[in-house]
């Protein structure tokens, strides 16, 4: 990997937009790049303003096999209408198999779940790239209020986070005016979307932080994708 100085790089990232820190991602790392995504309530602003930039950027999405379906038509429609280049990961094993041999694992060990289903898939995929981007924001959750733009990530890649300073009105603005189609879980409370089972991914109450309804009560806030490593803590 070129040695970059990423302290300088994060202190004039803070004064720049998030379209800034994509460009210069792209510039540095195309055609190693790719863009991860949930498909989740606040995905289409970032696909939409990392393909204006890059249209053909792989688009990285691990089919945990536990989606809500609201979720993979959310998917089939922002695939449609930004034309993405999708890569869908999956599992080795088959969700079915998976729960004819574990049970819910997802309710008793929800990492260990993750860990197949989620964790496994992607990073298999993300060995293929140099960099990637991802959508983390800063005021979505305590484990993400320190997190900078750009960081080395698992010993030889950049991670690139171009919305870590976005508010929620910034976000709506943007999404409002590119007239970008929203998750329809959000409306009913789920402001983080994950997987459906009701242990993984409940709507959040008034004044609870948008990543309060993800593992609720499992001592649990990230699946282990977004968890700095060592060297980039
Ligand atoms: S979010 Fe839940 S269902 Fe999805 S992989 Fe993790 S534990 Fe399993």
């Amino acid at each position: 990997m070129k040695t970059y100085d990423f302290d300088q790089l994060n202190q004039s990232f803070e004064s720049q937009t998030p379209e800034d820190v994509i460009r210069w991602a792209v510039k540095e790392f195309s055609p190693n790049i790719a863009l991860a995504t949930s498909f989740g309530a606040e995905s289409a602003v970032l696909l939409h303003m990392v393909t204006q930039i890059d249209p053909n950027i792989p688009v990285l999405f691990t089919n945990t096999g536990f989606h809500f379906k609201e979720t993979l038509e959310h998917r089939d429609k922002l695939v449609a209408r930004l034309k993405l280049n999708l890569r869908e990961l999956k599992p080795e094993i088959p969700t079915e198999e998976f729960l004819a041999k574990n049970g819910k694992l997802y309710e008793t060990h929800p990492d260990a779940c993750c860990a197949v289903n989620k964790i496994a898939p992607f990073e298999k995929a993300l060995k293929d790239y140099q960099a990637w981007i991802t959508g983390i924001r800063r005021n979505q959750a305590d484990t993400r209020k320190d997190r900078p733009f750009v960081t080395p990530d698992r010993d030889t890649m950049v991670k690139v986070s171009p919305l870590l300073n976005w508010t929620n009105k910034m976000f709506w603005d943007y999404a409002k005016k590119h007239d970008l189609p929203y998750h329809p879980l959000w409306e009913k409370g789920y402001l983080s979307i994950g997987c459906s089972p009701e242990c993984c991914t409940r709507p959040v109450q008034l004044g609870e932080d948008p990543r309060a309804g993800r593992w609720a009560g499992k001592n649990k806030i990230e699946c282990g994708i977004h968890v700095p490593s060592e060297n980039n803590k």
